[in-house]
C-alpha cells in the first residue's frame, strides 16, 4: 500500500512496526467509537468523554491484536523458529517468520495460538466487565467492546482460508494428512480464494443493500484476502522449485561486450536490435567499466545516438547491482523484483562470469513448474509468513 513500516518497540527480540495504513484504521475505529457505538449504549456522557473512551478503547483493540500476534511469534521461537518483526497494518497485524514451519504440527500450533489467544482474551475482558459491573460505566463499556471484537477476531480467523489462521490450520491438517506440503498448501490456497471471493459477494450485496461503509470494507478485505491466498501459493511453489537451484545454475556465460568507445548507434543496431541482448559488459581489453542496457538508451535523443559513445550513458562498475555465483536463485529472483532491474551480473571472486535476466530466470521457473515432481516434503526454508490477525 502506501509507505513504509516504523519500528515503534522491540518485545523479545521482536521488532514491533506500525504501517501508516494502521494510523487510518485506529482514526476510523475511534471514530466508530465515538460517534456510534458508545453513545447508542450510553446517553449521558460528554462528547469528550466519547472521544477519550472511543479512542482508549480503539488503542487496547490494538494492543490485544499485538498480544493474538506475539502468541503466533511465541510459539514459533521456541520452537526455533526466529520472529524478526509483528507489523500492525489497516487490516491488522502480520507477524513475519524468517523460515517456514518443518512439520504439520508445528504449523498447527503457531496458527492455533493466535485465535486461541483472542478467545482467551475475550473471555477475561468479558469477565472482568460481568465483576465489575455496575461500578464504572466507562470501564465497562471498554471491556465489554474489547471482549466482543476479541471473539470476533478469534471465529473470524478460524475461516479456514488461507492466509488466516484458520488457513493455516486447514494447510496442517491436509500437511498430515497427505504428506505433502505443496499439496496440501495448493488445498489451503484454494480455500482462501473461495472465501476472498465470498467476501467479495458479501460485500456486493452488502453495498446493494445500501450498507455503503460495511460494503467496501467486505470488498476489500475480500480482495485483500484473495491476493495474499493467491501470492503465498506462488511463493510456495516458487521456493520448492527454486530451493536447490543458484545463480551460477540460471546465468548465461557469453556475456556480451561492447568497447566504451563503441555509440550508441551502433550498441543498438549490432546488438540491442541485431540479436535481441538488452544488456551488454562495456570493456576494454578484458577490463570491464560498466554495463548499458536499454534503459541508459532511452534516456538519450535519438539523433544524438550516432555520435554519443556509451561510456557516457553506462552504468558504473560500483553501481550496477550484482549477485555472487552461490547466490541461491530465489533470492536473485527477489533482488530484480525489488531493485526494478532487468538483468544483474554474476560475480565470482571479484570477476564477472556471467548474467542472469529476469526473463531467462522466469522461463527457467516455468519450465522447472511443468517439470518438477511434488516433493511430497516441506521446502527448504526461507521465506516469511504473512498472518492477518
Ligand atoms: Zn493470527
Amino acid at each position: 500500500m502506501f509507505g513504509r513500516s516504523f519500528q515503534v518497540a522491540r518485545v523479545a527480540g521482536i521488532g514491533i512496526e506500525i504501517h501508516p495504513s494502521w494510523l487510518l484504521i485506529l482514526a476510523l475505529v475511534s471514530y466508530t467509537l465515538a460517534d456510534g457505538w458508545f453513545p447508542q449504549q450510553y446517553n449521558s456522557w460528554s462528547t469528550e468523554a466519547y472521544w477519550a473512551v472511543g479512542i482508549a478503547a480503539a488503542l487496547l483493540l490494538f494492543v490485544t491484536v499485538l498480544i493474538h500476534e506475539l502468541a503466533h511469534a511465541f510459539v514459533a521461537i521456541r520452537r526455533g523458529l526466529p520472529v524478526p518483526k509483528i507489523t500492525l497494518f489497516i487490516f491488522g497485524g502480520v507477524s513475519q517468520m524468517a523460515k517456514q514451519p518443518r512439520s504439520a504440527g508445528e504449523e498447527f500450533q503457531i496458527a492455533a495460538a493466535g485465535p486461541a489467544t483472542s478467545v482467551v482474551i475475550a473471555i477475561l475482558t468479558g469477565a472482568a466487565a460481568w465483576l465489575l459491573r455496575g461500578t464504572n460505566e466507562k470501564a465497562d463499556g471498554i471491556l465489554w467492546y474489547l471482549a466482543s471484537v476479541n471473539l470476533l477476531l478469534g471465529l473470524f480467523n478460524i475461516v479456514p482460508g488461507f492466509p488466516l489462521d484458520g488457513g493455516r490450520v486447514l494447510r496442517s491438517i491436509a500437511w498430515k494428512r497427505t504428506g505433502s506440503f505443496r499439496r496440501a498448501t495448493r488445498v489451503a490456497g484454494g480455500v482462501g480464494e473461495l472465501v476472498g471471493y465470498g467476501l467479495m459477494m458479501l460485500g456486493i450485496f452488502l453495498l446493494l443493500g445500501g450498507f455503503v461503509f460495511d460494503g467496501v470494507w467486505f470488498l476489500f478485505i475480500g480482495w485483500f484476502l484473495l491476493g495474499a491466498a493467491r501470492g503465498e501459493t506462488q511463493n510456495m511453489q516458487l521456493e520448492a522449485i527454486l530451493a536447490r537451484v543458484t545463480a551460477r545454475d540460471v546465468m548465461h556465460t557469453d556475456l556480451p561486450t561492447v568497447r566504451p568507445g563503441d555509440s550508441i548507434q551502433q550498441v543498438v543496431d549490432d546488438h540491442m536490435i541485431g540479436r535481441g541482448e538488452r544488456a551488454l559488459m562495456v570493456a576494454n581489453d578484458g577490463v570491464v567499466l560498466g554495463m548499458v542496457d536499454v534503459h541508459n538508451v532511452h534516456g538519450v535523443p535519438r539523433d544524438s545516438w550516432p555520435h554519443t559513445p556509451v561510456q557516457a550513458v553506462m552504468t558504473p562498475r560500483e553501481q550496477v547491482v550484482t549477485v555472487t555465483a552461490g547466490t541461491k536463485a530465489l533470492d536473485v529472483l527477489m533482488l530484480l523484483a525489488g531493485k526494478r532491474v532487468e538483468q544483474v551480473p554474476v560475480l565470482e571472486e571479484g570477476c564477472m562470469i556471467g548474467l542472469i535476466t529476469r526473463r531467462e530466470l522466469l522461463d527457467r521457473v516455468h519450465l522447472a513448474e511443468e517439470l518438477a515432481p511434488d516433493p511430497g516434503d516441506a521446502p527448504e526454508p526461507q521465506s516469511t509468513i504473512d498472518r492477518t490477525a
